[in-house]
């Protein structure tokens, strides 16, 4: 029987060995663990295959893989554009793309019914007499993701980045025909016909949904998502008896993401031809090029506003601290985040800053976990720009209604995001379903390819909201926190957060895995 050693966690520093392996675990990594007949575990040396594939699919090689995947599939369509290929061979072209597209989708209901339910679980190790820090906490997360959504949406409808309808003649809604073009009309005159009255009633509707089995089949995510949180607030009221059940659901939400590890392996390939077919389908590739550009433009436009306008901003309004010093003090974090693409791997890090800093222990020590799980601002502002560019790529309309629907799907889709590398693109399949956008799924091959250069800069938003929570948090426990008691090992609260933070931790590491 053979015990693979568990993969080198993207955030641990690995101590290397004379002969140059490195130890993981405590375990040399180019070795595995065999289970003699006798029971017992012999450390074995890995050949030179089975080095190569662990070396090879590790988790920081994906952006590498990726990349190349994207590569190969702009030069694949770019290379055939033109030569009039028939439809089965774009069929055929699209196939491994289509597979892994069913792959995600099947993945939809279980992750996002697991990570808000865990999510919500997070809360627990606070109950005691932290009350206050935490709804302090949480206030200050939907605040900041409500303004991040926001400002994504007035930059996509400021920049426009799918004017040009690239889309109309790509992706699910097929090659460039007057079908596709009918179906969005009649889609938008059902639109219209709805008044602004109309889609906010029917938000009330979608959130509150007659059969939760029958709105996950619809599906309407929405109404999914509400009953999830309130199911998961409810157990845990339920106290010691709904312990098993909570970790039953907490097993499941990190057995689901290493399921979605196991999918991403399929990627490269799947984006490759993925994007090889959309390009194939394309009326212009122009159009598509400049889209996409424009797409990065308005999404690092807003990521830029909200990390250097509105969350110092907050820093300054709510805290009264200096947002360039806790910038300054921040910065390590944000290049661990570049560089990894997940919160969670960036989260000791960013606990490292935030006790330089001098914030409360107690407060780093709960708060930044806990936004590392919920709350990502980059993430949300993300999901509300690319449902509205996808709309606006296929020359879809929005009401007022729908965009208000979009601004509460995308905040509830960032707090079920995953803090690692692509999560955020999952979940808009989430969004795009809940928004009643289901027919563009396949469009999000396109956004894949520039997903590389997004996630990082979504991660570095997220942490910077983390960091600033942690500060106002830790700004109001100082000024209005009397009796509170959040430093290490003063009282008994203390370490019942510890705990909390030990628990999310192995969570975390998982993760990052
Ligand atoms: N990678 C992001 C994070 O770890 C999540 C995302 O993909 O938006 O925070």
């Amino acid at each position: 029987m053979k015990l693979e050693l568990s993969m080198t966690s993207i955030t641990e520093a690995v101590p290397q060995q004379p002969n140059g392996h490195h130890m993981v675990n405590g375990h040399d990594e180019n070795a595995y663990v065999d289970v003699t007949e006798q029971g017992r575990s012999e450390e074995k040396p890995l050949n030179l295959w089975q080095r190569f594939k662990k070396k090879m699919f590790r988790m920081e090689m994906l952006l590498a893989w990726t990349l190349l995947g994207v590569v190969c599939g702009i030069a694949l369509g770019a290379g055939l554009y033109g030569s009039h290929l028939s439809k089965t061979a774009i069929s055929l072209i699209g196939y491994p793309g289509e597979i892994m597209l069913r792959s995600f989708k099947l993945l939809i209901l279980p992750l996002m019914v697991f990570a808000l339910m865990s999510g919500v679980f997070a809360l627990r190790s606070t109950k005691t007499g932290s009350g206050k820090v935490t709804r302090w906490a949480l206030t200050y997360y939907l605040l900041s993701m409500i303004i991040a959504v926001v400002i994504g949406i007035v930059c996509v409808y400021a920049i426009n980045p799918g004017r040009s309808r690239p889309f109309s003649g790509s992706g699910a809604s097929g090659a460039c025909s007057a079908k596709n073009s009918g179906e969005v009309q009649a889609a938008n005159s059902t639109t219209k016909a709805k008044t602004t009255v109309d889609s906010i009633l029917d938000l009330g509707r979608d959130l509150i949904p007659e059969n939760v089995v029958q709105a996950a089949a619809a599906p309407n995510y929405l109404g999914v998502m509400v009953f999830v949180v309130t199911f998961a607030a409810f157990l845990i009221k339920v106290g010691e008896r709904a312990e098993p059940i909570i970790q039953m659901i907490e097993v499941c939400n990190e057995v689901v993401i290493k399921i979605i590890h196991l999918v991403i392996l399929i990627t490269p390939v799947g984006i490759a031809s993925w994007i090889a077919t959309a390009i194939l389908k394309a009326c212009s590739i122009k159009h598509l090029v400049s889209s996409l550009g424009l797409f990065i433009v308005t999404v690092l436009s807003g990521i830029g506003i909200h990390f250097f306008i509105a969350l110092p901003l907050t820093l300054l309004v709510l805290a009264r601290r200096n947002p360039l010093r806790a910038f300054k003090s921040w910065l390590p974090a944000f290049a661990m985040a570049l560089g990894t693409s997940s919160s969670a791997a960036t989260m000791p890090v960013s606990m490292e800053c935030g006790i330089k800093h001098g914030c409360n222990s107690g407060i780093v020590n709960f708060v930044l976990p806990l936004g590392t799980n919920i709350n990502r601002d980059g993430t949300a502002l993300y999901e509300g720009v690319a449902v509205i560019f996808i709309c606006q790529a296929h020359g879809r309309d929005l009401s007022v209604g729908q965009v208000l629907v979009i601004v509460i799907v995308a905040t509830l889709a960032a707090i079920g995001t995953a803090s690692i590398p692509h999560a955020g693109l999952i979940t808009l399949i989430t969004a795009l379903q809940a928004t009643g956008n289901s027919e563009f799924l396949s469009d999000l091959s396109l956004l894949y390819a520039v997903d590389w250069i997004l996630g990082m800069f979504r991660t570095v938003c997220n942490v910077w909201g983390d960091a600033c929570a942690t500060l106002v948090v830790d700004a109001w426990l100082k000024k209005y926190g009397k009796g509170i008691q959040m430093s290490p090992h003063e009282d008994g609260e203390t370490l019942k957060l510890e705990e909390g933070l030990e628990r999310k931790d192995s969570i975390i590491t998982n993760h990052a895995e």
